[in-house]
């Protein structure tokens, strides 16, 4: 099977009626980088830059980051990298980093909260992560964002950074792109607005799934009690990547739902063209893109999806759609 994958790594992935999909990956440190070649994924759509504090003995310093981005940047010199910024707080705890006992943690201060309460630490990341892509392409996206304001001021301090490094003759990047995030429900109601403000969104359906069904991501009794492949996951996804057409943006989908292939599946018939996913998933998702007919995916998902029957999961009709194919 591994065989089987390799195989198809330099393969595009097309479905069987000609709708190319981007397949990107998921990494976190810099030993993460070499799959990207061995995966033949597009890019690193979600590089988590928490893991390199999680794992240091005390807060990395702007020099330490800019050497881990800059690294991971020279090992992918032709492919883009995206950056997001520092997620911490829930479960990803900082041991050096003193924080507030929080009742509810994934509901608490985490993530950009910290980050826009705390410019000084984003402000610091931010210019490692654009110094070390100085004359290059660089994609920044930003953690929990609940709402455009949100997303605003952190896009604010970023431009603010980017000029401030102008000013002092320091070489910046050639491009420079700013996404959001879509992993507060909450985002659901603002979603044109969003579109028009960032240049890119990205799904993080791992932590949208966990707070449209109110159920611990991380909590064994609740965590698998909910199916993401579900009417009310897949219309609320299906809204997200409208918007972002409507806008003219890109949209790709992080979570782990992505790099499942009966998941994937359903994500590129209600519209998605765009996935980043752990690198051992690029295989087994690009074998079920080269046999699916796009066409008839997207007329059985969207017969689904306007059923009204109450069924908490589209995964048995999912799967015996995928075996008669
Ligand atoms: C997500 O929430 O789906 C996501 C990609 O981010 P993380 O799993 O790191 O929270
Ligand atoms: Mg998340």
């Amino acid at each position: 099977r591994m065989e089987q994958y390799a195989k198809l790594r330099d393969v595009p992935a097309v479905t069987k009626d000609g709708a190319g999909i981007a397949l990107h990956m998921n990494a976190g440190l810099i030993v993460d980088v070499p799959h990207l070649h061995e995966t033949g994924a597009s890019s690193i759509g979600l590089f988590r830059t928490e893991l390199q504090f999680m794992v240091a003995p005390r807060f990395p310093r702007m020099n330490e980051q800019y050497l881990l981005y800059k690294a991971v940047l020279d090992s992918a010199p032709e492919r883009p990298v995206t950056f997001r910024t520092l997620d911490i707080g829930s479960d990803k705890i900082l041991p050096y980093m003193a924080t507030i006992e929080e009742e509810n943690p994934a509901l608490g201060w985490r993530a950009i909260r910290i980050g826009l309460d705390r410019p000084g630490l984003l402000r610091m990341q931010l210019r490692a992560m654009l110094k070390a892509a100085a004359g290059r392409d660089l994609r920044i996206m930003f953690p929990m964002i609940a709402n455009v304001a949100e997303f605003d001021a952190a896009k604010g301090i970023a431009l603010r950074e980017l000029a401030h490094l102008e000013r002092h003759g320091h070489a910046t990047p050639s491009d420079l792109r700013l996404g959001a995030m879509v992993e507060v429900p909450s985002l659901l109601w603002e979603l044109d607005t969003l579109a028009a403000h960032a240049d890119f969104l990205s799904v993080g359906s791992n932590d949208l799934v966990q707070y449209m069904y109110a159920a611990d991501r991380d909590n064994t009794r609740v965590a698998k009690r909910y199916d993401p492949l579900s009417t009310p996951v897949l219309r609320a996804l299906e809204r997200i990547a409208d918007a972002g057409r409507r806008a003219g943006k890109t949209v790709t989908l992080c979570g782990e739902m992505g790099g499942r292939p009966l998941e994937a599946l359903a994500l590129l018939a209600i519209g998605y063209r765009s996935l980043s996913m752990s690198p051992s998933s690029i295989g087994p998702v690009k074998a079920m893109i080269l046999a699916t007919n796009l066409d008839e995916a997207q007329v059985f998902v969207a017969a689904l999806l306007a059923e009204e029957d109450g069924a908490p999961s589209l995964r048995e009709k999912m799967r015996e759609f995928a075996l008669s194919r």
